[in-house]
């Protein structure tokens, strides 16, 4: 928590592609909304590490003293792997390939995805809301936009007209009149009057075995389109305008510009969202984007499987600031490991020597200036678009410095894990627990996170044998007492 109250936040805004000045719309709350998973397969650490930047983000609003209302969607409606309106349903090659139906892949990796979140020390959205549980106000803005003259019925489909708009693609800067005269986007749907327009309803199924299908003005049997569901979760629980607006670099040119387009005109408003923040992608080998549709995906039960754990990747993704890409390789990974293993023992020692007390009892005026002095320095770098590579530095020099007491040093790193969210503060296992029985209940952990309960428990049992009892804890760690 900061002490001065006019803390000057610095955010990079897509939409205006520079850095200003963060104020949110009502003082007293920041208005969050994160585009969540689809959850048509496990996430890649590509996705996790979007949904780590904006995890950053949000402590970091908190920290400056603001409370946040953060909003996070579950896609589960069968979306198309292409981002045009056309290739293959998402959900229904989900369940084809694990041979079930799209409610029960949507379910399972929703459940994975939860997991994921709390390995990582992801904070709960305030509001978690799936697509499928929405389809009524989807329907609603989908009729507010009929009414208001931005949409055409071709094919059975209903489309929006994106001509209707002066200022479709402001997002991504896109130059519609360029494009036209160039012709050099070939409309892949017939159907559509401008290459851009994009779906808001299907009735007419491209997939005969269509499984999720809902009743709707436009017929008996249809579903949503793949970008009406964040506009109308968003409004309805965040309001007609709101503060901030997350996901990866990939959402900007269709997924957000046609989320801007449909609020924007049914919701008469001509700012729907104040700040765009995009995360910049996760990248293998030489620039390859990780992607679950080309396969080339490691997920976290991998990592866990090679011997680290979800807070190594998180202190990885530390190393890169959020708009730079970033390479993943495991011989990075060990030195974020090593690296963190080294801070957290660092942490540990000073624990002991400083003898409960936080910084709150202190008061932040009984510092000495060196240790103001890195306060300052920390905080500068988070606020300033969120430097996240840099607060890091600010760690470990103050480490380092000997003008900082053991305490000081203690408290400000615990301070500031409230940001970095390595759990630098958890209990340091008891110092005679046998390295097996660690490795034991560490792959029942990651039998869990799979939830692989069969062998979780059976190695639950083994640990038990050899003299412990696991003690879960609610945030997915876990803690090791003597029989
Ligand atoms: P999806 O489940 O495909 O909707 O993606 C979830 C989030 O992950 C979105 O915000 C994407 O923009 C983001 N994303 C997808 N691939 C990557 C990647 N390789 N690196 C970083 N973020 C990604
Ligand atoms: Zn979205």
């Amino acid at each position: 928590m900061v002490q001065d109250s006019k803390t000057q936040v610095l955010l990079y805004n897509t939409l205006s592609h520079k850095k200003e000045e963060f104020t949110p719309l009502n003082s007293k709350e920041v208005s969050l909304y994160t585009c969540g998973p689809t959850v048509y397969n496990y996430a890649h650490i590509g996705n996790l590490r979007s949904y780590i930047f904006e995890d950053f983000l949000r402590r970091m609003l908190e920290y400056s003293g603001y409370k946040v209302k953060h909003v996070m969607n579950i896609t589960d409606v069968g979306h198309l792997t292409s981002d045009a309106d056309s290739g293959e349903d998402k959900m229904l090659k989900g369940a084809k390939r694990e041979k079930k139906t799209v409610w029960e892949i949507a379910e399972f990796y929703t459940e994975a995805f939860m997991q994921d979140m709390s390995a990582l020390n992801l904070l709960a959205p305030s509001i978690v809301c799936k697509a499928t549980d929405h389809i009524k106000e989807q329907i609603s803005m989908i009729e507010s936009l009929e009414k208001k003259g931005f949409t055409y019925t071709a094919g059975g489909n209903v489309y929006f007209d994106t001509s209707k708009l002066s200022d479709y693609g402001k997002l991504a800067g896109l130059d519609l009149k360029a494009e036209d005269k160039s012709q050099a986007r070939v409309a892949v749907d017939e159907n559509k009057k401008n290459s851009h327009d994009f779906v808001l309803w299907f009735t007419k199924s491209k997939f005969d075995d269509q499984a999720m299908k809902w009743k709707s003005p436009w017929g008996e049997e249809g579903y949503p389109g793949w970008h009406i569901e964040c506009s109308a979760m968003a409004s309805k629980y965040l309001g007609d305008q709101f503060d901030i607006h997350c996901g990866g670099i990939d959402h900007i040119s269709v997924h957000h510009t046609n989320e801007i387009a449909q609020s924007e005109a049914a919701l008469s408003v001509n700012k729907w969202v104040q700040f765009w923040m995009h995360g910049e992608f996760l990248v293998v080998g030489k620039d390859q984007k990780m992607s679950k549709s080309k396969d080339n995906f490691l997920t976290l039960a991998v990592i866990f499987d090679k011997g680290y754990s979800a807070l190594d990747y998180r202190y990885f993704c530390l190393g890169a600031h959020y708009r730079k890409a970033l390479t993943f390789s495991f011989e990075a990974l060990e030195s974020a490991k090593v690296a963190r293993l080294k801070l957290q023992e660092k942490i540990w020692a000073l624990h002991e020597l400083a003898a409960g007390i936080t910084l709150d009892k202190l008061g932040f005026e009984n510092l000495s200036e060196s240790a103001k002095g890195y306060y300052t320095k920390f905080n500068e770098q988070i606020f300033s678009d969120l430097n996240m590579p840099r607060a890091l530095a600010v760690v470990w020099d103050l480490l380092k410095d000997n003008d900082l007491s053991d305490n000081e040093k203690y408290l400000l790193v615990i301070n500031f894990d409230s940001v970095l969210g390595l759990r630098l503060d958890s209990v340091k296992p008891a110092p005679d627990v046998p390295e097996e029985v660690v490795a034991l209940a560490e792959k029942r952990s990651v039998a869990r996170a799979s939830k692989d309960w069969e062998v979780g428990d059976k190695l639950r049992e083994e640990v038990k044998k050899m003299g412990y009892k696991i003690q879960d804890n609610p945030d997915g760690s876990f803690e090791l007492i003597k029989n």
